[in-house]
């Protein structure tokens, strides 16, 4: 039903070439005077019904290695044109949290105390503290696909860090992951990925709701597959009577590189032609309705929209009071 996982040795060998990077960003950011892990960073918003929080759980310290598939010579010109790199695009983790009178649902959980990407991340409970809840309080966790820097933050000391709350994903997205065959036939480098997945919905398990494209998941949220960066990547559109927000998860990995080369890849990425097609797609709709977006990896608080800039598109962020 999926195509096989077809994550390049060449992308995550470029990965790796940016980890050292990954520790010295950590360092230099520390000594700059940036907040320390632990410390909330929080943007909160109405939307009608429902309050919406974004919540940093910290910064991927991504690189130029990380994208790929496009002439250098094109890639390079769009990081100029916009001033950024040349090496090192860090890309915020962010979650978002949704409260209304009775319901309080995350979208993602961010990359807790795993290390995947580098120190500092878990800054999630800080937020939550300061948005005024707890993870106790999370009725629903939405998990937008099983990637670690979404659902590290699901695990504490290897059970569930969410005590009473329904996790809701995919069923395409739960069905991958937890794949032996899929698992067998995929590159060494995913294992690690396989494997936090299972445990994850192992740590959830009896509570874990599997959903079908355009589910409606909870009061005015709705699910929709996105797929090619998972075979269950999943967007959520967020409708909460006075505004709508469409939260695009990993659609976007850098604002400026995937809206002005919606096709390059991702180091990351199952299915880099199918997730350019889902992209595309989605851009379209974003730009012709102007639709407020959150993303998870969008310059925090991540809150913009998608414009149509001739062929391609181009990200303008939004703020609110
Ligand atoms: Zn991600």
């Amino acid at each position: 039903m999926f195509p096989s996982p077809r994550l390049s040795r060449r992308a995550f060998g470029m990965a790796a070439l940016t980890a050292p990077l990954a520790v010295s960003f950590a360092g230099q950011a520390r000594a700059d005077g940036h907040a320390a892990p632990g410390d909330a960073a929080i943007y909160g918003a109405s939307l009608g019904s429902y309050r919406i929080t974004a919540i940093m759980d910290g910064v991927a310290p991504l690189g130029r290695g990380f994208f790929f598939g496009l002439p250098d010579e094109q890639i390079n010109s769009v990081m100029e044109a916009n001033g950024i790199g040349p090496d090192l695009l860090p890309a915020p983790v962010n979650a978002y949290l949704l409260q209304s009178g009775d319901r309080t649902i995350l979208i993602d959980a961010g990359m807790g105390g795993l290390e995947m990407l580098g120190p500092g991340f878990g800054r999630l409970s800080a937020g939550l503290a300061a948005a005024g809840t707890s993870a106790e309080a999370v009725d629903t966790v939405v998990v937008t696909h099983l990637h670690p820097d979404h659902v590290g933050g699901l695990l504490a000391g290897g059970g569930a860090a969410f005590a009473n709350a329904e996790l809701v994903v995919a069923e395409a997205e739960a069905t991958f992951w937890t794949d032996d065959a899929a698992m067998a036939a995929a590159p060494e480098a995913m294992q690690g990925l396989f494997q936090l997945a299972k445990a994850v919905m192992g740590a959830y398990a009896g509570r874990v709701t599997q959903v079908a494209d355009g589910a409606e998941i909870a009061p005015g949220l709705t699910l929709s597959l996105s797929p090619g960066h998972t075979p269950g990547h999943s967007v959520v559109m967020i409708d909460g009577g006075d505004r709508q927000v469409m939260m695009v998860a990993d659609t976007i990995h850098n604002a400026e590189l995937h809206t002005a080369l919606p096709n390059i890849g991702f180091g990351f990425d199952v299915d880099t032609g199918l997730a350019a097609q889902s992209r595309v797609a989605l851009f379209d709709r974003l730009a012709a309705d102007k639709t407020l977006i959150a993303g998870s990896h969008v310059h925090f608080p991540g809150f913009g929209r998608i414009l149509r800039d001739g062929e391609v598109y181009r990200y303008v962020p939004a703020t609110w009071a």
